[in-house]
């Protein structure tokens, strides 16, 4: 057979989780915690399961959840969505993402994507016929050139996708980058995908700057999010999109073919949790504290870093420790160190020599210690 996708393997994060239980090594690769949710939220799947919510969900998600989303957008980033028509439950971001990609992008379209960027979307892209167009941002401050953008967009540009708190760097967007932005989409049809599944995980006072808060731009922009990062349920793959009336009707169009509905237990345990705001309101301390943590354990280690801005991600330079190519010496700290990571130019393939890993901060103290402790004596 043609594949639709030669080049393609299997996910880096499959790889990595699989090598580190192969190797029995500390897990910092994949993203997610290795402690469990708040008690709370799982006394409310049992109460969802116990009350019966066991059929078809609505096509676009409970609505009390979808109206408890509305409520929670217009508090956070002042923007109106009716939760009616412009809010849609997705399994994950990844199926929000897909859905968003496939539901605009035609042969030959181009979709400008920032280096390093999260798996998922240029396959997408790909799969769709797009040609995904890339702009490199630099290690270790990641900024993006808005000078290359502007000589980069042409009549081809569809979609522009930009994701902050940006995985894998741990860097996020100032006010300034989106105003920039949102400058150079005015007068034209261009659309903006913007991954926002690390909302809440912001660090050292900064504000999350979503595209909802700017309606220029926020009237052309499809927004993902996940409650996968937001309440420690990675393996519950429930998300949402945000979108303008017009765009989430051709969301919604593909969206029901694809899943129909997202688990309705699971929603309505999500809706009752949402009602108390402090439950992610409190992420951004809880998370940073173990940034510290990590960041005060590794600080005599021969790692270079800037400290993590966003996400539960922090990147870090190891040419003090060797000029090995970044996979290389990934492969060889599971094996022989017992450490699994994440190499950054998994994320980018026309990363020269920036020798950066990844490393998963959402660990308990005592994984995070252990860690530290193999990194230390690199
Ligand atoms: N987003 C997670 C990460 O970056 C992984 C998600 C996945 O495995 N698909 O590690």
């Amino acid at each position: 057979i043609e594949s639709k996708l030669p080049n393609l393997g299997t996910t880096i994060f499959t790889k990595m989780s699989k090598l580190a239980q192969e190797y029995n090594a500390i897990n910092l690769s994949q993203g997610f915690p290795d402690f469990p949710p708040n008690q709370k939220l799982l006394e409310f799947v049992k109460q969802g399961l116990d009350e019966n919510h066991n059929q078809y969900a609505p096509l676009a998600g409970l609505i009390s959840l979808r109206k408890t989303l509305a409520e929670k957008l217009f508090k956070s980033y002042g923007s109106r969505y009716s939760a009616e028509e412009e809010i849609t439950i997705t399994t994950g971001a990844t199926q929000a993402i897909f859905t968003a990609i496939s539901a605009f992008i035609r042969k030959d379209d181009e979709v400008i994507v920032f280096k390093p960027a999260y798996d998922c979307y240029e396959p997408t892209i790909e799969l769709y016929g797009g040609k995904p167009i890339l702009i490199e941002m630099k290690a270790p401050t990641y900024k993006i050139d808005w000078q290359e953008v502007s000589a980069k967009i042409t009549s081809k540009t569809k979609m522009i996708v930009i994701n902050t708190p940006h995985n894998p760097s741990g860097t996020v967007l100032a006010k300034e980058d989106l105003l920039q932005l949102q400058q150079l989409v005015e007068n034209t049809n261009i659309l903006i995908l913007s991954d926002e599944v690390y909302e809440h995980l912001i660090y050292d006072g900064k504000e999350h700057q979503s595209v909802a808060r700017f309606p220029k731009l926020a009237e052309r922009s499809l927004i993902t999010y996940s409650f996968g990062k937001t309440f420690h349920v990675t393996g519950w793959k429930v998300g949402y999109c945000v979108a303008p009336e017009e765009l989430m009707k051709e969301f919604r169009k593909v969206h029901q073919y694809n899943v129909f509905c997202v688990n309705h237990p699971m929603q309505w345990a999500l809706n009752e949790y949402l009602q108390k705001p402090e439950h992610y309101l409190e992420l951004s301390a809880f998370y940073q504290e173990r940034r510290d943590y990590f960041l005060q354990q590794i600080k005599n280690s021969r790692l270079e870093l800037i400290p993590a801005q966003g996400t539960y991600f922090q990147t870090a330079s190891y040419k003090n420790i060797t000029t090995e190519k970044d996979t290389d010496f990934a492969l060889k700290l599971i094996k022989e160190k017992g450490l699994a990571t994440i190499p950054v130019s998994v994320f980018n393939k026309n990363q020269k020599d920036e020798f950066m890993l990844r490393f998963c901060f959402a660990k308990k103290k005592e994984t995070l210690a252990k860690a530290a402790a193999i990194i230390n004596s690199l």
